[in-house]
């Protein structure tokens, strides 16, 4: 098939990654257990999410220790509750448990929760759930182990919360060829050169998925969601958005760099560099086809392939006092938002302004930061659409298309552009409009017939 690697192994390897909801519960794990039975023959190596919800709940409690209140019981009782309905041993997990209860209470006692800190206690989460999955597998008469990723050699940067990876040296896979069983590995998770557990960034099980692939050059990834794969849209928002059976690395990139939740932005680059097929498929439906990613999809395409959205967003303009040149200014107004760390889109560039669109919870920094450069000002309670397409089609008439079903519906278009490589619309609208500019741009581009 076009773009997909020849196989590497024979048997062939494949990495299976499963996410917090495709582990939520003692019923999800034992679909999981099914599914990776369903596959033995192609030496799964197994990475997991931490149950759904987890992350959320250890992210609280990190910051409510911070303010004096050290409390895991929650956690610690939800994970006995999987246990016990698993039928496993409910005192497995206690000495992890016990660890936790312990950080957390010295968190209390600092009074912070550094940024260190927080990855310490998220990692919890994954190094949990790997052991429930592993223990669910062993019971039902597949042999597993659980790896924690930060000891076996899955090394990253020390940026705490948003780590990069670093390739591997050989260390991961040699590690894994000494597992016995199926090696059930923490996704989310890596250490830095001192040994300090780092986080990948929400939803960062995907990329440790794909880089697992690489440092063992796996035949195939496949990412198991609560999803028949990657959709013309967000199914939760639009009810008549289709399964996508083949899509290509840069349109599903595309998707995430957008917000849509449905793979993380990075988790494409490793395995499209190494030409290793990725498929999204769906835990609850195994039968199902799901999603094939891939280098190129052959064949004519239409003008708009899928529709992502964000919401959250917030309009920040700066205007220059027009003191320094246009190319000063812009190069003030970017070192700035990469010095905050700061993701962008869209953004629109004018002659002595630039507007940009940004995660809410930024926006305050930002025009605090903006306002040494120029005067400021911001729009709140916006959502960031990204329409995804054909460069050529998009350019001829369907970005026109895109700005006519706005414009029909009375929808107001802020800081619209089509991306640098022709294959995105991208603009931002009120947040109220947000379910409306998807469902009517989603209707017009897959459910008309023209
Ligand atoms: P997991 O944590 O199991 O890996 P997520 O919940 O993070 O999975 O992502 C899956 C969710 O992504 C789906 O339930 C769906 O609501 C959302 N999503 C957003 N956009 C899309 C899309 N285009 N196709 C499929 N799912 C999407
Ligand atoms: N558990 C982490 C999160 O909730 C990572 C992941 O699920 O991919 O973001
Ligand atoms: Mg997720």
């Amino acid at each position: 098939m076009a773009g997909e690697a020849a196989g590497l192994h024979d048997p062939p390897v494949i990495v299976m990654k499963f996410g917090g909801t495709s582990v939520g519960g003692a019923a999800a794990v034992r679909q999981v257990v099914e599914v990776v039975r369903g596959q033995l023959d192609r030496q799964p190596v197994v990475v997991v999410s931490a149950h759904a919800g987890v992350t959320d709940a250890l992210a609280a409690a990190a910051h409510a220790a911070a303010e004096g209140d050290a409390d895991t019981d929650a956690i610690a009782a939800r994970h006995r509750a999987i246990l016990r309905d698993l039928g496993l041993d409910e005192e497995l997990l206690d000495p992890l448990l016990a660890e936790l209860r312990d950080l957390a209470r010295g968190v209390r006692l600092v009074g912070v929760a550094s940024p260190k800190v927080v990855d310490a206690m998220l990692s919890y989460g994954e190094r949990l759930s790997a052991r429930v999955v592993a223990a669910a597998l062993s019971s039902s008469g597949v042999p597993a182990a659980a790896v924690d990723a930060f000891t076996a050699g899955l090394r990253t940067d020390s940026s705490f919360g948003r780590a990069r990876p670093l390739p591997d040296d050989g260390r991961f896979r040699r590690h894994l060829e000494r597992v016995q069983g199926v090696p059930v590995v923490t996704g989310f998770l890596g250490a830095d050169e001192h040994g300090d557990i780092t986080t990948l960034g929400r939803n960062g099980s995907d990329y440790s998925a794909a880089w697992i692939g690489v440092a063992i050059a796996a035949d195939e990834i496949q990412i198991w969601k609560d999803v028949d794969g990657v959709h013309t849209a967000d199914p939760r928002l639009v009810d008549e958005a289709k399964p996508i059976r083949r899509m290509s690395f840069a349109d599903v990139a595309d998707l995430a760099s957008f917000g849509s939740r449905v793979l993380h932005p990075a988790a494409m680059v490793p395995a499209m560099q190494n030409g290793i097929p990725l498929k999204v498929r769906n835990t609850l439906q195994p039968e199902a086809p799901g999603t094939t990613i891939v280098g190129e999809v052959e064949g004519p395409r239409s003008a708009v392939h899928a529709i992502a959205h964000r919401d959250g967003a917030a309009l920040v303009t700066v205007r220059s006092h027009r003191m320094v040149p246009q190319h000063a200014f812009l190069g003030r107004v970017f070192w700035l938002l990469a010095d905050m760390g700061c993701d962008v889109g869209p953004v629109a560039v004018g002659e002595a302004a630039v507007t940009i669109a940004v995660a809410a919870g930024m926006a305050d920094a930002l025009c605090e930061r903006f306002a040494g450069l120029g005067e400021v000002s911001r729009v709140d309670d916006c959502a960031v659409v990204g329409v995804i397409g054909d460069p050529a089609r998009l350019e001829r008439g369907g970005t026109a298309d895109v700005l006519t079903v706005l414009s029909d519906a009375g929808i107001a278009v802020r800081c619209a552009g089509l991306g640098a490589l022709g294959s995105t619309v991208a603009f931002a609208v009120d947040a109220a409009r947000l379910a409306d500019t998807v469902r009517l741009l989603h209707r017009r581009f897959f459910c008309e017939t023209r």
